[in-house]
């Protein structure tokens, strides 16, 4: 099967021209620039002589983007005595009618239990269901001398990185021993390590305190996590990581104080890397005023005031922050983030994101002036590409790489909804918001999975991706 994507524009993170895209099969066979008189130049002229192309989508007036990554997901993570309502299918289509055509879910090692086991669990999660291809990092509870050497098995078979918490005391925190030991090894076996850094044990006394004093109300949620919780802890696991010798890497990174700690430890030359999610630069601690209705705005880290999205946006811009990921954790307002009524403490923590991201990035970042749509499309494809050991395959348009594609209309308006989203959940961040630029056609390895907003792909269809570990060569 050979398709050719005509007349659009392609985007990639190093530039973007008139070219015309041929797809053979699972992959991208030529990309070749449309010469003065309209007609094919270079190596796409000579891959189409013989039978051509079985289908041809005109993408006039068009980009033609690599599919998105989105390297931080949680299907179905259990929390707080519930699951987020996505599943491995449900998910992973809400992402593809977004545009993200890969995502890296986290696999959790239990307290007491093997990193095996964990991995094992993510597995069957995802095998039969995902509609897109999917990598796991590993999340890290339990440090023993058994976990340390499945590590070391975990990287050869491609789950590369490996996520510790200075939060959730009891349940994923771990001691900045513990830490360390995980750090000094994932130095030798070529991972990077993945934090979690807000100061839990801290954060649980601030917010007891406010639970005494009668704030009970999700606000709490976002009042008891100080930004300077997360900058202390940032600076710390930084730290610990530059004395191991080992990458880092700082998930859903919301606040300045934690950008601070991040930008002064790359202009010292470490090797410290840090994402940033939508719901830290577009949304706010106003947002978690509204009485309960706050609750679907709690997250870890908390949302913050809105004097932080500037500085998240100039770390984006000059790439203190590398990545723009989701965290996409869903739990229905109903039943689920009513958990915690009369106790933030209990609401299950996250937001749904994963199908929302490309499109928001693009009308804040591209639309709204801040970023080029060569960088719009660096932090939401080519970075996690290149730091999660994708590079080549996914994250790019160019010859040999997945024929993961999407035909973007940088002009279509639409506005986000629960009543039209694909998200298995009962509301959205981003009711009511018009957004500029969408995804018409979305290929996964070639074959056409979403069209003009109609579902055309198959359960099961995504493949595991066995990563390649980079070595801290990334920098
Ligand atoms: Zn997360």
């Amino acid at each position: 099967m050979r398709t050719l994507i005509t007349n659009g524009t392609v985007v990639n993170a190093d530039g973007s021209y008139q070219a015309d895209v041929l797809i053979d099969g699972e992959t991208i066979a030529a990309v070749g620039a449309v010469g003065p008189g309209g007609g094919l130049v270079g190596s796409l002229a000579s891959a189409l002589t013989g039978s051509g192309a079985d289908r041809r989508i005109d993408a006039i007036g068009k980009y033609v983007i690599p599919g998105a990554i989105d390297a931080h997901t949680h299907m179905e993570l259990p929390f707080g005595g519930t699951f987020a309502k996505d599943t491995f299918e449900t998910g992973t289509r809400a992402a593809a009618f977004g545009g993200t055509t890969t995502i890296i879910d986290f696999a959790v090692q239990s307290r007491g239990s093997t990193l095996r086991e964990g991995l094992d669990i993510w597995h069957a999660k995802a095998q039969g269901n995902a509609v897109i291809d999917y990598g796991f990092h590993m999340i890290m509870s339990d440090v023993t001398d058994d976990s340390l050497a499945e590590m070391d098995l975990l990287v050869g078979e491609g789950v590369t990185d490996f996520k510790l918490f200075t939060a959730y005391p009891g349940v994923f925190l771990s001691d900045d021993g513990a830490i360390y030991r995980a750090m000094q090894r994932t130095a030798k076996n070529g991972g990077l390590i993945l934090m979690h850094a807000e100061n839990g044990l801290v954060i649980d006394i601030v917010a007891a305190d406010l639970v005494a004093a009668g704030t009970t109300d999700p606000i709490g949620h976002g009042m008891a996590r100080y930004a300077i919780f997360e900058g202390e802890a940032t600076n710390r696991v930084i730290r610990l990581a530059e004395a191991a010798g080992v990458p880092v890497y700082i998930v859903h990174l919301s606040s300045r104080d934690a950008l601070d700690a991040v930008r002064e430890a790359r202009d010292r030359g470490a090797n410290a890397f840090a994402e940033t999610c939508p719901q830290y630069l577009f949304l706010s601690l106003d947002d978690m005023g509204d009485g309960f209705n706050g609750a679907k705005f709690v997250c870890s880290p908390p949302l913050r005031t809105s004097d932080h999205q500037d500085e998240l946006w100039n770390g984006l811009v000059k790439d203190d922050l590398q990545v723009v990921s989701t965290d996409h954790c869903p739990f229905d307002f109903e039943g689920q983030k009513e958990l915690g009524r009369g106790d933030f403490r209990k609401i299950p923590n996250g937001l749904p994101a994963v199908e929302d991201r490309l499109d928001l990035m693009h009308d804040g970042g591209v639309v709204g002036g801040r970023i080029s749509k060569e960088r719009w499309v660096e932090i939401c494809s080519a970075a996690p590409a290149r730091l999660f050991g994708l590079a080549g395959h996914k994250g790019v348009v160019a010859p040999g790489a997945d024929a993961d594609l999407v035909v973007y209309d940088p002009n279509r308006k639409h506005t986000i909804s629960a009543a039209t989203h694909h998200m298995n959940v009962d509301y959205s961040c981003y009711e009511g918001r018009e957004v500029t630029g969408g995804s018409d056609i979305v290929l996964s390895r070639g074959e056409v999975i979403v069209e003009d907003g109609e579902w055309k792909g198959t359960a099961g269809r995504g493949r595991y991706l066995r990563r390649t570990a980079t070595g801290g060569a990334i920098r």
